[in-house]
């Protein structure tokens, strides 16, 4: 048998809509333009895209040709990834919406969505996805920080009606404890204080603070890898079944998204 390559994966070209500052750290894109017909309905509740971001000064015209570009510009030209959740797609307009956490001025894509203008181009892979909240649980778990929070806010508005359980979010400063639309039976719980990423008991910690009802719970916690750690072992404590847990860093203190994903395949990277 030989090695086939695999087959691109398609890139969606689209254009920034509209930009408005949701809360003191996050950010929100409305995109779509004539690109948007390219777009598949998303798998799941979490869907994401990975944005890729080429060097402007290089004057590359998406979509680009990245298995070429791989092998032909240096390493440090060759575009990058950034992973963000489709907060929501609306068919009729032609749009999605992501929302970006803004986390100072490091980083490509947040300084890139705080300063995005209506008419810049955006590229992006994508969607992939795995989670909906399993309509048979007894209740839901949702936890993260503010990178989850797209989901978990996507999650809360895909629930039943009678569902139950909580979200637990940890987020930097009060202004960012956004309104979300919940089942009456889901208790949004906030903790202020995540310290830029730095606090990492705080999201598990937050999770003791009530009472779990018993029964079979689907969980869904994302959020900066060492904080996800966390969770995972209190998850293992409390004896609730891998399959009914979806569970993953979405980012790295002090990582950049290239380290972040490459660490994946180390044990410091691991979350099992
Ligand atoms: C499936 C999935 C879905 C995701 N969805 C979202 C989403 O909807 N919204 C969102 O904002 N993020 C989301 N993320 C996380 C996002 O991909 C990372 O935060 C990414 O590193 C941001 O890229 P950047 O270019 O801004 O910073 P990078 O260049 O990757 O990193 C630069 C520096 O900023 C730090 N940093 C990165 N992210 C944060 C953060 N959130 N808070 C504080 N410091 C940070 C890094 O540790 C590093 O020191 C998601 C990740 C995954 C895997």
């Amino acid at each position: 048998m030989t090695d086939r390559p695999r087959p691109p994966r398609p890139q969606h070209v689209m254009e920034v809509v509209e930009r408005s500052q949701l809360s003191p750290s996050l950010v929100r894109l409305v995109v779509g333009g004539p690109g948007f017909s390219t777009f598949p309905t998303p798998p799941s509740i979490d869907a994401y895209v990975k944005i890729v971001f080429a060097k402007p000064e290089l004057g590359l015209e998406p979509p680009y040709d990245l298995a070429h570009l791989r092998e032909t510009l240096p390493r440090e030209d060759i575009p990058v990834t950034r992973t963000y959740t489709v907060r929501e797609v609306d068919e009729t307009a032609g749009t999605l919406t992501l929302d970006f956490v803004v986390h100072g001025d490091e980083g490509l894509a947040a300084p890139w969505a705080r300063d995005a203008q209506p008419g810049d181009p955006i590229v992006f892979m994508g969607p992939g996805g795995t989670y909906s909240p399993d309509p048979t649980a007894d209740w839901h778990l949702l936890a993260g920080d503010l990178s989850a929070l797209p989901a978990v806010g996507a999650a809360l508005e895909a629930l039943p009606a009678d569902a139950r359980g909580y979200a637990f979010l940890v987020v930097d400063e009060d202004g960012d404890r956004i309104d979300l639309t919940a089942p009456a039976g889901v208790e949004i719980v906030w903790a202020v204080g995540s310290e830029g990423g730095a606090a990492t008991d705080l999201l598990a910690t937050t999770m003791q603070s009530r009472t779990w009802p018993d029964g079979r719970v689907h969980v869904f916690a994302h959020g900066e890898r060492e904080s996800i750690k966390r969770v995972r072992a209190l998850l293992k404590e409390r004896e609730v079944p891998r399959d009914q847990i979806s569970i993953s860093g979405y980012w790295a203190y002090g990582r950049n998204e290239d380290r972040f994903q490459s660490e994946k395949r180390e044990p410091v990277g691991k979350i099992d």
